[in-house]
């Protein structure tokens, strides 16, 4: 972000009303307005959007293609009445806002029902125009029956389409958020789905071995994945059918072809105006959502952002971070210093069952920004206490800085109680919070929510004991190069179920007796099944003079990281 402008577009007192223009009335531009009415009752606030909606959901749309949201009408939050009557706020629905005059501070508008354009002068610019669906320019994308989900015509048009080609089979090309939230709502519409996605893994934000659960879940629930293959192009089959061919050349049938492979800012209008674009591709603000334009703020997907664990820009394009950047700059308009803190990546997904969420970097964000002080741990706890029924395992790893403890991200996989220990962990980090305070948190607990030492609690008393070295930490990546004694602390049927080639059976049940078995001279590794009894067996080797270490996670993390293909 640049520096902060001094300079305050708030008019002198007497002056004429200010006039305050929003270009896109969604998320970040709906924010805004409303905000700001609240704050000014003077100024003339007014929304353009090239969409014939404002303000709808845009969250709530592939649960309209999937029928849980059944009522078109439900993902209208307001009206363009609603803004009228209710806060003064004058819209333009299908008003295309198409250049920006700087000098002159007037903006083109062009009405699209009509084709004729105007003129509209303003005192403070406000651009929220959100970001695009990518659509590559490869051979069949432009077919009818690809569609990309953006607006509640797109929604229309992919119902329209199921039912009057009573569609049985749909390809999904990329397996980030939006194309999994449509793997969900077209397999509740019971169409056969098929997941086309250019990386080896699904979910790109996450760690490739976290990701392994949602892949292991939609498997088994008979959606087919094609991971580390692109799409290559589309073919027209016959009738309505499709083809889609990937980059390996494998060909998957479909009904309709839904593409999810991400998004670019809406750019071209501030570009075409000369305001700054960052090397990441969005618009350039300060802390105040300011442009470098004193009179222009932008806010939402079309921004760059700090992220505030690596101090990078970045992109992300989330409903919440747009929304408070909205209520930033509106705050900002109405004359208070109010800052945006940046972003720290909390997002969450479900998945036929599954959530999978996360907050701060991941071990690869931390790497590709050059931080290498950190350490990771990870565990599988149940989501509330085992004796009562139905605990389900939560997927959880915690990555925090060296020496410190500084929790730098977590992620989480489950069927139940995931969300809520990443949100957890991501009001720690917003308050700097280090893994000792994980150990500390003071959280809900009965039986049927949680457990006395919660999941959160665990993260961080597992870190504590790696940082202070009660618990030394072998490196997975190392496995394969490692000259250590790898011992497997898990009950003999458990070891004979699979292990880690090359290790050892010593169950921890019989260690206090045959631990002079072991050598004293070399590093010995230890796992088990979810690392518990192989913090058990460190402690005590550990106290009778052997050289602990121990693989996190057990062998269920073993499982994720072979599968996902980071260790030998
Ligand atoms: C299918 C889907 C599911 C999502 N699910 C989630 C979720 O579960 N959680 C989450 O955090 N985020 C989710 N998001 C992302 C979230 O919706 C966005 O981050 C958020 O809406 C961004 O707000 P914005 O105001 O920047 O842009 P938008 O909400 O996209 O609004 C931009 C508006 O500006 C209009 N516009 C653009 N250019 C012009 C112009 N020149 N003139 C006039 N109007 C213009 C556009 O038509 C659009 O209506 C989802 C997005 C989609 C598409």
């Amino acid at each position: 972000m640049s520096d902060t402008h001094q300079q305050s577009s708030h008019p002198p007192q007497g002056s004429p009303r200010r006039r305050v223009l929003i270009v896109g009335g969604v998320a970040g531009g709906a924010s805004c307005a409303t905000r700001l009415r609240r704050l000014d009752e003077a100024a003339e606030i007014v929304l353009f959007d090239r969409g014939p909606y404002v303000s709808f959901a845009n969250c709530g749309l592939p649960y309209h293609v999937g029928n849980v949201i059944a009522d078109e009408e439900k993902l209208l939050v307001a009206s363009p009445e609603t803004f009228r009557q209710r806060f003064n706020v004058g819209v333009h629905t299908e008003s295309e806002v198409t250049v920006i005059d700087r000098a002159t501070r007037l903006i083109t508008v062009r009405d699209l029902r009509t084709g004729a354009e105007r003129q509209e002068p303003y005192d403070v610019l406000v651009l929220a125009p959100g970001a695009a669906p990518i659509r590559p320019p490869l051979p069949g994308i432009e077919l009818p029956g690809v569609f990309a989900v953006r607006s509640i015509p797109d929604t229309r048009r992919i119902r329209a389409w199921i039912e009057t080609h009573q569609a049985k089979t749909a390809v999904v090309v990329g397996g980030g958020f939006i194309g999994l939230e449509m793997v969900e709502n077209l397999v509740h519409r019971e169409l056969s789905v098929t997941v086309v996605e250019k990386l080896p893994q699904l979910m790109p934000p996450l760690d490739p071995e976290m990701a392994v659960p949602v892949t292991e879940h939609l498997q088994a629930r008979g959606v087919e994945l094609r991971l580390g293959d692109g799409l290559a192009r589309i073919e027209a089959a016959g009738g309505a059918r499709l083809r889609v061919i990937s980059e390996s050349g494998t060909q998957s049938p479909a009904d309709l072809v839904i593409l999810a492979i991400g998004v670019r800012p809406e750019t071209a209008l501030a570009q075409n105006a000369g305001l700054q674009i960052g090397a990441r591709g969005g618009i350039v603000v300060d802390e105040q959502m300011r442009t470098a334009d004193p009179h222009i703020w932008a806010v939402g997907d079309a921004v760059e952002v700090r992220d505030v664990l690596t101090g990078q820009e970045t992109m992300l394009p989330l409903a919440g971070p747009a929304n408070r950047q909205g209520r930033i700059a509106a705050e900002c308009i109405a004359g208070r210093p109010t800052r945006f803190r940046g972003v720290q990546a909390t997002a969450v997904v479900g998945v036929l069952g599954m959530t999978i969420a996360s907050t701060g970097a991941s071990e690869k964000g931390l790497r590709r920004a050059g931080m290498t002080a950190f350490q990771k741990v990870y565990l599988h706890p149940g989501h509330h206490a085992g004796y009562y029924p139905g605990a389900r395992p939560i997927h959880l790893k915690l990555l925090f800085s060296v020496p410190e403890g500084r929790i730098l991200g977590a992620q989480g996989a489950g069927t139940e109680g995931v969300e809520k220990r990443i949100d957890v962990i991501a009001t720690a980090i917003q308050f700097g919070g280090t893994v000792h305070d994980l150990a500390e948190a003071e959280l809900c607990y009965a039986p049927q929510f949680g457990a006395a030492k919660d999941p959160v609690n665990l993260a961080g008393m597992i870190a504590q004991n790696a940082l202070s070295g009660d618990m030394p930490l072998a490196e997975w990546e190392q496995l394969g190069r490692t000259d250590a004694l790898l011992l497997d602390v898990r009950e003999p049927d458990e070891f004979a179920a699979g292990h880690i080639p090359s290790a050892i059976n010593l169950p921890l049940s019989q260690l206090r007796q045959r631990y002079t078995e072991l050598p004293r001279q070399r590093e010995i590794w230890i796992s088990c099944g979810v690392g518990q009894r192989a913090y058990y067996a460190t402690r005590f080797l550990a106290q009778h003079g052997y050289q602990p270490r121990n693989l996190s996670g057990g062998y269920t993390t073993y499982r994720a990281l072979k599968l996902a293909d980071l260790v030998p």
